[in-house]
């Protein structure tokens, strides 16, 4: 395909885009790891697309199940009708989950999923009694999504400061970043339950009857991948128990495989009452998203007391047959080819390359696990961001896809990566650190 003449009308907000669209770098085709660019080279995925093309590009099994879709049953509601395949996904999801996530509620993306899980906690306390409790507490650097709630809870101050109050009643965690100790191979065990404990902190401030639910990402993602120290995250489950709080996890990026487990809570053993995904539901490749409840909070809602509680709640897309034929044809390739514990085999290797880097000019820090990684470089002074943009730029140019969030290169290869990949991108990073200024 060739390139328009004319890039104006696709307005492209982010301030790197400006710039691209003076340079635009095109993908017309993939496959496995690879990108086809405009300009007829093949570019290595280390990212997996946005996060998400967990089992690599233009996979056979997912693109012939929703062709065939496509052609069988193009749409069908979910709403007082249905259809077998997203009946089908719902029980392949709840098996696959961590025991006692028993239920789901789809939706057609991660900033949907965070809405639809921050609606359901709120409902659900209202729905047990607890009315009072509509406080939600996020986590500084937490991301999850774009729609008012998500920059809600969210931690980037930036991203919400010019929309007013949005939600009210919404706390932060401190995050979870521990400069220069990288917190996954080094952190010291008390440090995550004294980083857990500033959650009391907000409780005694606020008093836990006001409070509806916390939520966080098991490992902030698109911040720089903060790796939250040893014992955080249970004893964050263990306040909020005693509390009466929700416990939501955000596993948008940490979910399919990408920690070497299925999912977060599998990798860390912490269970929350509900987890928030998308991206890899699906490989990326049709738009959707799923959020699980335990059974606690379904039943209330179906079952309990008040159950006749209005909860209005669901999209057009929600379930469609082609995204659910997608997502069933993504979970038989993860199953077929092992790829959610793939992370947790090729993890070793991938620590020991993106080490290898910390030797390398402008790295301050290093942080890995499963298969995501980040690499922290110094920024510029007074011109953050620079120096990540122009490695990101001269990657691509060598032919290797990074992502640089901040002065950050973020890495989340897709799950088929194999060593020879990983060795690819590391020599490429190492290769630019040494060019830019
Ligand atoms: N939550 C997290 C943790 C994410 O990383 C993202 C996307 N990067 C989202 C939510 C939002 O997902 P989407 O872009 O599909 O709306």
């Amino acid at each position: 395909p060739s390139i328009p003449n004319d890039l104006n009308a696709f307005w492209m907000p982010f301030t790197a885009n400006r710039q691209f669209k003076k340079n635009p770098r095109m993908f017309v085709g993939a496959r496995d790891m690879r990108y086809r660019t405009a300009d007829g080279r093949d570019v290595l995925d280390g990212t997996a697309g946005l996060w998400c093309v967990n089992a690599g590009h233009c996979r056979p099994l997912i693109t012939e199940a929703i062709a065939n879709q496509a052609a069988e049953l193009d749409y069908a509601p979910a709403f007082q009708m249905g259809h077998p395949k997203a009946f089908e996904l719902a029980n392949r999801l709840v098996d696959l989950a961590p025991d006692g996530l028993d239920h789901v509620l789809f939706t057609n993306s991660g900033s949907e999923s965070v809405e639809t899980a921050l609606k359901v906690a709120l409902a659900y306390q209202k729905s047990i009694g607890q009315g009072s409790r509509t406080r939600l507490i996020g986590r500084e650097r937490g991301y999850h999504g774009v729609n008012f709630g998500g920059i809600s809870v969210g931690g980037i101050v930036a991203n919400r400061k010019m929309f007013g109050t949005l939600l009210t009643g919404v706390d932060h965690l401190p995050h979870t970043h521990l400069p220069a100790k990288n917190a996954f191979s080094r952190g010291e065990p008390q440090h995550g339950v004294e980083l857990a404990e500033e959650l009391e902190r907000i409780v005694t401030l606020h008093d836990a009857s006001t409070i509806a639910a916390v939520i966080v990402e098991p490992v902030a993602g698109s911040t720089g991948v903060l790796i939250p120290p040893p014992g955080y995250l249970k004893r964050l489950r263990e306040i909020c128990d005693k509390h009466g709080i929700l416990l939501i996890f955000d596993e948008v990026i940490t979910g399919y495989g990408r920690l070497g487990a299925p999912f977060g809570a599998d990798y860390f053993g912490v269970t929350p009452d509900i987890m928030v995904t998308a991206k890899g539901l699906t490989n990326g490749v049709i738009p959707m998203g799923a959020v699980f409840t335990s059974s606690k909070i379904h039943d209330a809602f179906m079952t309990g007391p008040e159950h006749l509680i209005e909860f209005f709640h669901g999209y057009t897309y929600s379930g469609n047959p082609i995204a659910s034929a997608a997502g069933l044809a993504t979970l038989e390739t993860y199953k077929q080819e092992g790829l959610l514990t793939r992370g947790a085999e090729l993890g070793p290797y991938f620590e020991d390359a993106l080490h290898s880097l910390k030797g390398a000019p402008h790295v301050i820090d290093v942080r890995n696990i499963g298969l995501v990684g980040a690499i922290e470089l110094e920024p510029i002074a007074g011109e953050p961001t620079k120096r990540a943009f122009s490695a990101f730029v001269k990657a691509y140019e060598k032919g290797v896809l990074i992502r640089t969030t901040g002065d950050i290169i973020a890495l989340s290869p897709p799950l088929i990566v194999e060593k020879q990949h990983i060795d690819q991108i590391v020599d490429t990073i190492r290769t630019v650190l040494g060019e830019v200024d």
